[in-house]
């Protein structure tokens, strides 16, 4: 793959413009992705944070759910940020009725487990294979992970909690590294896409 990777973000609802200027600033071409199509025009997606309930209905009417989660049994690699985490998860500890993810990890979420929109905050994470320090997470009605199966990494943890995990080319953050100006977490992913490790 040529040196400066195609990656899309799923621009349904959530942090799109965020992670479009993250992307740029870790040396990929960033692109919005809405449509089934546009999926074969990238080599890797983001998915971004927002509402995960509201991503999972309006990927449905889209038409993007089917594909996307095809996409991702292919090799698709896929990084998601807080609901984007959510929408990753193979199960759901808390679904909203209805409720469906992509999938992607062996792992079991809990949805705004860290509390409500007044108990957001940020800390400092460490997050593996990301050198130079703790990065800082933002936790916005943040999930955490419940459990993770065999196949997955556990990538970091907070306060007893995993916050960060990856299966091969597909990762997770409960946070949101995309709100705070450093694209070391964006790096990881974009090398991940460029080098298929
Ligand atoms: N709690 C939200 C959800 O269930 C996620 C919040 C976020 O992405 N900042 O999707």
């Amino acid at each position: 793959m040529s040196s400066t990777p195609t990656i899309g973000v799923l621009a349904l609802q959530g942090d799109v413009r965020e992670h479009l200027a993250a992307l740029a600033a870790a040396d990929a071409a960033a692109v919005p992705v809405r449509r089934p199509e546009e999926l074969a025009g990238v080599d890797g997606l983001v998915i971004p944070g927002g509402e995960s309930t509201t991503i999972s209905k309006l990927a449905a009417l889209f038409g993007l759910a089917e594909p996307l989660r095809a996409a991702i049994r292919d090799g698709l690699p896929v990084y998601g940020t807080c609901a984007g985490l959510i929408m990753l998860a193979d199960k759901i500890l808390d679904p909203r009725s209805g409720q469906e993810t992509f999938g992607g990890i062996d792992m079991i979420v809990r949805r705004n487990a860290f509390g409500r929109q007044n108990e957001s905050f940020e800390a400092f994470v460490d997050v593996r294979g990301v050198a130079g320090g703790p990065v800082e997470g933002v936790f916005i009605r943040a999930p955490w992970v419940e459990s993770v199966g065999a196949r997955a990494e556990v990538l970091a943890e907070y306060d007893g909690h995993i916050v960060a995990v990856r299966q091969g080319q597909v990762m997770a953050t409960s946070f949101h590294p995309e709100l705070t100006g450093d694209h070391r977490v964006h790096e990881l992913f974009v090398h991940t896409v460029r080098t298929g490790s």
